[in-house]
């Protein structure tokens, strides 16, 4: 066994590995659902963190060349402003490291096509784009499982939207494990307390296909007040239900005087706890059910929690603009080191299959 063999079998259990698509700048969904438990792992020693941009990834979708190559680096420069460390964690571009797209056609001789097919995420991109239901999007969730197991990742900070992908991953390495005697764990999803952030439309979740969903990391506080002040509400009063789900979460319902549901209502409170705090979220919750929200106030409050947590990222976002040396020279160390251990998982997998 070499060096590289024995650092990748001693830390394998305690990898992780995430990723964003290079489809713009990262909005508060990714933050809070992915990029927050991106940097809670960071900190643990005992974990070697791999953080890449999911640039392949990306043209599962339609994709302007001119604009991925340019939102690649708006990824690396908005994980580094947010705090990843490059001391502390691998960050790179998938693309830069072709054994992930080598493993996930091994992966793909595993799975079968309906299972793919009846994916609830593939389904719902091929209604957004229907006329790109391509191979490459049916492939999506074996080359995340590729970007995962490569590294043999035991955890991955993503939202709750990844889970049916992860469900893909531990298959695929339940399969490659039973008939190739490989030793790739079964990777879990490390969730944060956004892991579902919803869209400031109410319906639906966060997103950067949806043109008014989302708040990036990069708004001023003009624009951030301006983005929630579109956000629906409705009279300010009305009756609070809380019940129990079977995973034994709460769930909130807020009902207008007129008895509707207020699910704008309930997204716009889910920020105030999110950015404000639960103790903010009770007091608002009480008003609702005496005296009535004033909305314009409590806009007015959360966008400013929200500009707070996000001006110091900003600020660091501007003085690694104006650096384009260090940032390319953190993608090249991540990526040379990103393809160590991946070439090792590589080599072992091609010689089990028979193709060594
Ligand atoms: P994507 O932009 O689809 O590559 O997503 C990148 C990461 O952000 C993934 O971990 C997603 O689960 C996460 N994410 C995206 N939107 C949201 C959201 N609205 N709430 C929580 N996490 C999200």
């Amino acid at each position: 066994m070499n060096n590289t063999q024995t650092e990748n079998s001693k830390q394998s259990k305690n990898r992780v590995l995430s990723g964003i698509r290079a489809t713009g700048r990262l909005h508060l969904g990714n933050y809070l659902g992915a990029v927050k438990g991106m940097l809670e792992l960071q900190k643990d020693p005992n974990i070697q963190t791999l953080y890449m941009v999911a640039d392949i990834h990306t043209i599962t979708t339609p994709y302007k060349v001119e604009e991925l190559r340019d939102n690649r680096r708006q990824v690396v420069l908005d994980y580094l402003a947010a705090g990843l460390d490059p001391e502390k964690s691998v960050i790179f571009l998938q693309s830069m490291v072709p054994q992930h797209t080598e493993l996930s056609f091994y992966f793909s001789s595993v799975m079968s096509i309906a299972r793919m097919q009846h994916l609830p995420t593939f389904k719902d991109k091929v209604k957004q784009y229907p006329d790109y239901a391509t191979m490459a999007l049916l492939n999506y969730p074996i080359l995340m499982s590729a970007d995962i197991l490569v590294y043999k990742a035991g955890l991955v900070p993503v939202g709750i939207d990844q889970e049916p992908h992860l469900e893909v991953s531990r298959e695929i390495a339940r399969k490659m494990n039973e008939l190739y005697g490989l030793d790739f764990p079964e990777p879990q999803r490390f969730a944060t307390k956004g892991e579902y952030v919803p869209s400031l439309k109410g319906e639906g979740k966060m997103s950067k296909s949806v043109e008014g969903s989302f708040i990036n990391l990069t708004d001023d506080l003009g624009t951030i007040t301006k983005r929630l002040s579109s956000a629906p509400t409705d009279s300010g009063k009305g009756t609070v239900t809380r019940v129990q789900n079977e995973k034994g979460k709460t769930v909130t319902t807020y009902t207008d005087q007129a008895g509707s549901e207020s699910i704008g209502v309930k997204s716009l409170l889910e920020f105030v706890e999110l950015f404000q705090g639960t103790a903010k979220r009770a007091e608002y919750e009480t008003l609702y059910e005496s005296t009535g929200i004033r909305y314009g106030d409590l806009k007015k409050e959360l966008a400013a929690a929200i500009f707070a947590e996000l001006k110091p990222i900003q600020e660091k976002r501007a003085q690694l603009e104006a650096d384009p040396a260090y940032v390319d020279s953190v993608i090249e160390a991540g990526a040379a080191r990103a393809r160590v251990i991946a070439q090792e998982t590589v080599e072992q997998v091609r010689t089990a299959m028979g193709l060594g």
